[in-house]
């Protein structure tokens, strides 16, 4: 077994002679299946996870996946111990290309006219290069976890049950204020939930903590809904210290776009090889 999440469990198997990941769903949750199916089929881009196959009887449902090597929480729990300090799990450099990697896997799901909705730590999924020669590891990262996606063609409201089924410590605020309440700033600006919770990703790959670490549901949700963000390292670029303030905006509008993302990215990624080259 590689792991089980609220909605089935995760198996390395042999498919067609290659391994691969199988994810088994029974009895209640086959409507969480087939949506989460019919999201994932056709979709392909080295940033998002692959589904290979898929079948449903009377009794479960059960997808084939391109096997990967664990999610990021894990990585970075098992990063953090080895440096035994309490330092970051990666350093600038690696951290700024992963959070543009999840950024790109997003740009091609918002292309796509998907809405993630569950974006963080746990469902980002990563494929392990290890140069022990070097004693260099190379991670690549995979946007996995459709579960609670939703395509605008197919639908523009949201019910307050499925908006319930996010994580609190990721979630934007309309969404918080919709689960109780309608709040129409959630469906004007659909998209934008994710780059929320990207910055609440970025904020996890930089210091290997959960967002609101401590803090009960009820305290996350007053403190995001009255403006509290989480304590971003001293030690991180403005630029990049600006960008995912500009994620954690309560205002969904001046949130940036996934294009402008990647693009601010880039250039930090950039700017930082440059000068570590020189
Ligand atoms: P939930 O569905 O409740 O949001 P989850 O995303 O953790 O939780 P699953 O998608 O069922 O649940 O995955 C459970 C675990 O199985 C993941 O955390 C990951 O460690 C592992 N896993 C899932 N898919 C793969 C895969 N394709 N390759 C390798 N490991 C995987």
């Amino acid at each position: 077994m590689l792991g089980h999440g609220s909605f089935g469990t995760v198996h390395k198997v042999r498919w067609l002679g290659v391994e691969v990941a199988m994810k088994t769903f029974q009895g209640s949750s086959t409507q969480d299946f087939l949506r989460e199916v019919s999201i994932l089929e056709g979709l392909r881009h080295p940033y998002i996870l692959s589904l290979l196959w898929y079948k449903t009887d009377a009794r479960k449902c059960q997808i084939i996946m391109e096997l990967m090597d664990g999610d990021l929480y894990s990585l970075m729990q098992e990063r953090m111990e080895e440096c035994g300090n309490g330092g970051p799990p990666f350093s600038i450099s690696e951290a700024t290309h992963m959070m543009l990697q999840v950024a790109e896997g997003m740009l091609f799901l918002h292309e796509k006219k998907i809405v993630h909705r569950d974006l963080k730590s746990q469902n980002i999924l990563v494929k392990r290069m290890k140069y022990k020669e070097v004693g260099f590891e190379h991670v690549h990262v995979k946007v996995a976890d459709f579960g609670l996606s939703k395509t605008k063609a197919r639908s523009t409201t949201y019910s307050n049950q499925t908006l319930n089924q996010g994580t609190t410590r990721w979630m934007a605020p309309e969404l918080i204020r919709m689960s109780s309440a309608m709040d129409d700033l959630a469906v004007k600006h659909p998209f934008k939930v994710d780059a929320f919770s990207f910055g609440m990703v970025c904020f996890e790959i930089l210091t290997g903590e959960v967002p609101f670490s401590g803090l009960r549901s009820y305290e996350i949700i007053q403190t995001v809904l009255r403006g509290g963000r989480p304590q971003l390292p001293d030690q991180i670029p403005d630029r990049l210290r600006y960008l995912i303030e500009a994620c954690w905006s309560s205002e969904p509008s001046k949130r940036p776009r996934f294009d402008d993302i990647c693009a601010e990215l880039r250039h930090l990624s950039c700017a930082h090889f440059m000068t570590a080259e020189t």
